[in-house]
C-alpha cells in the first residue's frame, strides 16, 4: 500500500470516528469493538441494509438497548459481511496507530515545552532588572503558572487517552482472533484457512518454498451421530481436531474447513513427506478405542478418516490448491475409506 493511499485510509477512518462515537455517546451505546463496527459500517455507507435498519429504527426513537445493538452485529455484520469485521479491524488498528504516534509526540512536546518555559522563568528572575521588568516578569510568571498546569492537565488526559487506546487495540487484537476461530474446536477456521493458503502461495512465489496440503474427512460421520447422537458426535469433532493438531509441527496449519472435514497446511514440506504425515495421523486415529463417561467409560468404537494431498504448484490458486486435495480425498473415500490417497503425480 503506497503512502497516500494509507494516508487515506486513516483520513477515512478518522473521519467515521469523530462521527460514529459522538453519535454512540448520544445513543448511550457503548463503544465496544461489535458496535463499533455496526456503527462505523453505518457511516461508511456502503452496507444500505444497515444502514436502512438504523435509519428506521432512529425514526422511530427506539432506544439502542444490547440486545438491539447485538441484534443489528448479527444480522448485518456477523451474518451478513463478515469481512467487514476485519476492514474495521485493520482500519482501526491504523487509525489507532497514528493516534498513538500522535500522542508520544504530543506528550514529549508539551514535557519540553514546559520545562523550557520554566527555564527560561527562572532565568528571568535571577537577573537583577530594573523595576519595570519586574512586572513584565510578575507576570509572565503568572501565564507560565497557567501554562505549565494545563499542560500538566494536558499531559494527564493524553495518559489516559493513550490507555484507553492500548485497551482497543487488545480488544481489537480479540476481536480478530473470534473471527478466525472455530467455536466447537477452538481450531482455526475456514476464513483462517484462507488466509493461510494466500501466505502459502506468496511465500511460494517469492522464495524456493514447499507446501503441501491435507484435506482430512471423517468417515461415515453421518451414520455415527445416528447411533451415538449429535453431542457425542461434536466430542469427537474436537477429539480429531486436538488429534491432528497433535500430529504436525508448531509451523504447520490446522483447521476446520467445515462440518467433519479438516485441512492441514504443512509447511515446506513436498508430497512425499505429506504423505507420510496422513499417513500417520490416519493410522492414529483408526487405532484409538473411543470412550465416553469419566467413570464408567463406554465404549464408542472407533472411527476412521479418509485424507487426500496435494502439493502447490507454480500457478496454483488457492481454489486451484484446494480442488486437487479434495479431488484425491473423493478419490480416497472410493477406494474404501480409511486411506490416503496423494493427487496424480500426472502434471
Ligand atoms: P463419508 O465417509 O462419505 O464422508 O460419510 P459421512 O457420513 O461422513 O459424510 P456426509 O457428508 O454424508 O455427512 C457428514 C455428516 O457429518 C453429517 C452430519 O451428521 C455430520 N456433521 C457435520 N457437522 C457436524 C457437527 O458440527 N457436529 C456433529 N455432531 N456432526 C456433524
Ligand atoms: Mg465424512
Ligand atoms: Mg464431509
Amino acid at each position: 500500500m503506497d503512502m497516500a493511499q494509507h494516508l487515506s485510509e486513516i483520513e477515512l477512518s478518522a473521519r467515521i470516528l469523530r462521527h460514529a462515537v459522538p453519535k454512540m455517546s448520544e445513543l448511550n451505546i457503548p463503544v465496544t469493538p461489535n458496535n463499533y463496527s455496526v456503527w462505523y459500517e453505518y457511516y461508511l455507507g456502503i452496507n444500505l441494509d444497515l444502514k436502512r435498519a438504523i435509519d428506521g429504527l432512529l425514526a422511530n426513537e427506539v432506544s439502542f438497548t444490547v440486545d438491539v445493538s447485538d441484534g443489528l452485529f448479527t444480522t448485518y455484520i456477523q451474518q451478513h459481511s463478515p469481512a467487514v469485521i476485519e476492514n474495521v479491524q485493520v482500519e482501526t488498528q491504523m487509525l489507532i496507530n497514528s493516534l498513538l504516534s500522535k500522542i508520544a509526540g504530543m506528550s514529549q512536546g508539551t514535557v519540553k515545552f514546559s520545562t523550557s518555559l520554566k527555564t527560561f522563568d527562572q532565568a528571568l528572575k535571577n537577573n537583577p532588572s530594573p523595576e519595570v521588568l519586574q512586572t513584565l516578569v510578575d507576570d509572565i510568571a503568572t501565564e507560565l503558572d497557567d501554562i505549565i498546569s494545563a499542560n500538566i492537565a494536558m499531559d494527564e488526559s493524553l495518559n489516559s487517552m493513550n490507555q484507553e487506546v492500548s485497551a482497543l487495540k487488545t480488544e481489537m487484537l480479540d476481536l480478530r482472533s473470534v473471527a478466525m476461530t472455530d467455536q466447537l474446536t477452538a481450531l482455526n477456521n475456514r476464513r483462517a484457512f484462507d488466509e493461510e493458503v494466500i501466505s502459502h502461495i506468496d511465500t511460494f512465489n517469492q522464495q524456493e518454498f514447499k507446501s503441501s496440503l491435507l484435506v482430512v474427512d471423517i468417515d461415515h460421520f453421518k451414520k455415527f451421530n445416528d447411533v451415538h447422537g449429535h453431542l457425542i458426535g461434536d466430542k469427537v469433532l474436537t477429539y480429531v481436531a486436538q488429534a491432528l493438531k497433535q500430529s504436525v509441527k508448531g509451523d504447520d496449519f490446522v483447521a476446520r474447513y467445515g462440518g467433519e472435514e479438516f485441512v492441514i497446511l504443512l509447511h515446506n514440506t513436498g508430497i512425499a513427506e505429506a504423505k507420510i504425515v496422513a499417513e500417520n495421523l490416519r493410522k492414529k486415529i483408526a487405532q484409538r478405542n473411543l470412550t465416553i463417561g469419566k467413570e464408567k467409560k463406554l465404549p464408542l468404537g472407533n472411527i476412521t478418516v479418509s485424507v487426500g494431498c496435494a502439493s502447490l504448484k507454480f500457478n496454483d490458486s488457492k481454489d486451484s490448491y484446494f480442488i486437487r486435495a479434495d479431488e484425491a480425498l473423493y478419490r480416497a473415500k472410493s477406494a474404501g475409506r480409511n486411506c490416503v490417497i496423494a493427487e496424480s503425480a500426472v502434471e
